[in-house]
């Protein structure tokens, strides 16, 4: 099938009137107010090292409607953005697509305003090779559809002193209390940067986006949220959606949130994750165990695969220490919080339920890990 544009469904209700100024006539058109869509969609930035540990991946630009489109992505045309820009084209060749999948409302400007989730295409109509997504959706065929996977992704972020790059409550030029008091922690000795990690929480819930919590973490100043159960194409959108309303909100409190898994790297300070956890339909039912237990000798398998694809800079994470297992081992356990695979243990007391991959770094591509869960675990 031929690649075509998808154009404007909207009727255009502009209104053109001659205006003078200057003594010279123009031609301005009279648009009613519209609507104000935020095309949003990652980088080329992230497979290196050093662009992707000090800056997100996120990018967006605005785009107006004269008439608000509603909810609909396919309702949504499609758009172009300069490639040579974000690390996606090179300069003679530079104009990559934006194709809007997922619409929701945007809570920062309001109803009728709307932050619309895009792929990324290249100019010959294929996906791009960042388009993660579009790779995500060609894995999913009706068997895994049957299956009805189910992910919750604790997405977890450290907050930076715009001014300094300092971490955000720390005292300047030196470091807060030993680790210990903070973790689910209140008081302005222990939560550093609550009011951003609220207004973000406010934001996801206005967005309508499946935001199941938040909390303070170990480290001072670091936070979690959580994103879920949802399935795997939903799983992707949000979680990027989530990342981009948390920078954006970040513009209005000075604050830089940053995913790179291992922020301080001397002394005794957790990293920051994305423990992943996944159930397909077979696993949440009674007798589920033995599906998850099938699954873990699955993954047990691919671990090298799956490693190197769980975020850049993850090594720094993934000691041994600081709740974490050590990057080269494969591990697992109930409720074992150094392990790979970790069976909570309400779902081992139940039988059945889900299995928490605590292996992604904070920085992981959300669709990455949702398509080597499917394939390890329904494909492998
Ligand atoms: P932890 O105890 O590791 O901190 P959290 O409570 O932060 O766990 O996160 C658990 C996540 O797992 C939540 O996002 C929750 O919605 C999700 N979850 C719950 N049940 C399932 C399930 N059956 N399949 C997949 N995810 C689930
Ligand atoms: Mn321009
Ligand atoms: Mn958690
Ligand atoms: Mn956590
Ligand atoms: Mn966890």
């Amino acid at each position: 099938m031929a690649f075509a544009l998808r154009g404007v469904t909207a009727k255009a209700s502009g209104r053109t009137a001659g205006a003078r100024s200057s003594g010279r006539t123009l031609t301005v058109r009279v648009q009613a107010y519209g609507m104000k869509a935020e095309y949003i969609w990652a980088d080329g930035n992230e497979g290196k090292p050093e662009k992707g540990m000090i800056f997100n991946e996120m990018r967006s630009k605005t785009k107006c409607f004269e008439a608000p489109l509603g909810l609909d992505a396919s309702e949504y045309p499609d758009w172009s953005f300069d490639g040579s820009s974000t690390g996606q084209a090179e300069g003679n060749n530079s104009d990559c697509i934006l194709r809007p999948v997922r619409v929701v409302t945007d809570p920062i400007r309001g109803a009728p305003h709307v932050l619309v989730m895009c792929e990324v295409f290249a100019p010959d109509g294929k996906p791009h090779s960042t388009n993660t997504r579009a790779k995500l959706r060609e894995i999913i065929d009706d068997k895994v559809t049957a299956e009805d996977c189910w992910y919750g992704f604790e997405q977890e972020y450290t907050m930076l002193a715009k001014t300094s790059g300092h971490i955000y409550g720390w005292p300047a030029g030196g470091f807060p209390a030993p680790q210990g008091p903070f973790y689910c922690g209140v008081g302005a000795e222990s939560a550093f940067g609550r009011p951003l990690a609220e207004a973000h929480m406010e934001a996801c819930m206005k967005a309508g986006l499946v935001i199941s919590g938040i909390n303070a973490e170990v480290m001072p100043g670091q936070w979690e949220y959580q994103i879920g159960p949802v399935g795997p194409l939903a799983l992707g959108d949000e979680v990027m959606l989530s990342r981009w309303l948390l920078h954006r909100l970040g513009e209005d409190f000075g604050i830089v949130s940053t995913f790179n898994p291992k922020p301080v790297r001397t002394g005794d300070w957790n990293g920051t994750g994305a423990h992943t956890n996944f159930s397909t339909k077979g696993m949440r039912v009674p007798g589920g165990m033995k599906v998850i237990e099938e699954a873990v000798e699955k993954l047990s398998k691919t671990h090298i695969e799956h490693i190197t694809q769980y975020g850049i800079g993850n090594e720094a994470r993934l000691t041994g220490k600081h709740e974490t297992c050590d990057i080269n081992t494969f591990k697992h356990g109930v409720a074992d919080r150094g392990s790979s695979i970790r069976i909570p243990l309400p779902v081992m007391l139940k039988g059945y339920g889900y299995l928490e991959d605590r292996r992604p770094a904070a920085n992981v591509d959300p669709y990455t890990v949702a398509r080597l869960l499917i394939k390890t675990v329904l494909k492998g």
